[in-house]
């Protein structure tokens, strides 16, 4: 008899003990810290909580959703890319929107339509810590161009960066997480014009923008390689619903049909996001609240001395510090979490409530005494 190939084990196995892909050997899962503390600026959720209103108008979506809960949900999820075209506007119909759960999700769907083995995924650093993981995911090599000094774009390196490389697909974050930076219309039609392969614009802080600030949606008429990405999770206040979508050539969702998951999106999150969205107006009604909340907070930090990144987005990347980790620390003793990402000098911190302003001032404050910074 030959020997078992596997002996019966004797202990749990250790991660260590397991055949993972070599390149997932000593990752950690990604996560900021999800800590119960009382102030929590550190992923740049809408702070306020759905009304009642909503909160029975979701719960009864979520109930009718549970009345065919034996069967699979719309595989198409029609009736939702339907409510979020006729949203976005700009004339999009639903065989020009696709959504997953969250715009994670959606960029995962495209790295595996256009990226894969033997092919690379651009953008342009310092920005969102995801993306590095969806193109290890997706064994597709991740290409970092950098940003000038001041965090925007060049446009004539971005250009240069795109003919050296090839990338075939660039993703490009407007406004950037974690800088808060906008990218203007015409710098992204030179990227599109130089890419080779395709390009998505993720707007998922788009909302939070300066008054008439335009929207890559525009360029999508004349660009069928062009995909604009949205979410649900920051200024719609709907982190907890799990809800990203993206709109693009009808052809660029088709290449998204054919690697998603049947079935990924469930009944119960289709039904809530359509109550959500039927609720817009109320849920983006604070939007203009924390852009004030946001100018505020980056005027206060530039009186006291910070340097402030310039943001359209809902939070502030302020710096700089020696030992930034301390004074994250520093903040979280007294009770207020913000975020350690991006250059290794700054911090991020999101716009929030009046109080939670008042209580990040205050703890700042205090650190900066402690510390002596
Ligand atoms: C928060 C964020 C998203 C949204 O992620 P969801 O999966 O939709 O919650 C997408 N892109 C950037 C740059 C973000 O900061």
């Amino acid at each position: 008899m030959n020997a078992p190939a596997q002996p019966a084990a004797t202990a749990p196995a250790r991660l260590d003990d397991l055949p993972l892909r070599p390149e997932l050997v000593g990752e950690e899962p990604y996560g900021a810290p999800q800590l119960d503390v009382p102030y929590r600026l550190n992923v740049n959720e809408n702070p306020y909580s759905p009304s009642a209103a909503v909160i029975a108008d979701i719960a009864a979506a979520a109930a009718t959703a549970a009345t065919a809960a034996n069967r699979y949900p719309d595989r198409e999820a029609r009736a939702l890319r339907d409510d979020l075209a006729r949203y976005l506007g700009h004339g999009l119909t639903a065989d020009e929107v696709w959504a997953a759960n969250g715009s994670n999700e959606v960029m995962l769907h495209v790295l595996g339509a256009f990226g894969g083995p033997g092919r690379s995924v651009l953008s342009f650093a310092p920005t969102y810590s995801m993306y590095p993981e969806y193109a290890r995911d997706t064994h597709t090599t991740w290409l970092a161009a950098p940003r000038a000094d001041d965090f925007t774009i060049d446009p004539d390196q971005a250009v240069a960066a795109i003919e050296q490389h090839r990338p075939d697909v660039v993703f490009v974050t407007s406004p950037n997480n974690p800088t808060g930076t906008a990218v203007a219309l015409s710098t992204l039609e030179l990227i599109i014009e130089a890419a080779p392969g395709v390009v998505v614009v993720d707007e998922a802080y788009y909302e939070f923008a300066r008054a008439g600030t335009p929207s890559a949606l525009e360029l999508l008429p004349r660009y069928p390689r062009l995909a604009v990405t949205r979410t649900m999770s920051k200024a719609f206040a709907f982190a907890g619903g799990r809800l990203g979508y993206l709109a693009a050539s009808p052809a660029f969702v088709d290449a998204l049909r054919i690697v998603r998951l049947p079935y990924h999106l469930s009944a119960v999150t289709q039904a809530v996001a359509r109550a959500a969205l039927a609720h817009a107006d109320e849920l983006l009604a604070r939007v203009a609240d924390l852009r004030d909340a946001r100018d505020d907070l980056a005027a206060w930090l530039a009186g006291r001395g910070f340097e402030v990144a310039e943001s359209d987005a809902n939070f502030i990347l302020f710096g700089k510090f020696a030992d930034r980790h301390a004074v994250w620390q520093g903040l979280l003793d007294h009770g207020v979490l913000i975020r350690e990402t991006g250059p290794k000098e700054w911090l991020r911190v999101s716009a929030g409530t009046p109080e939670e302003m008042a209580a990040f001032k205050d703890a700042l404050d205090r650190v900066t005494k402690e510390q002596g910074t």
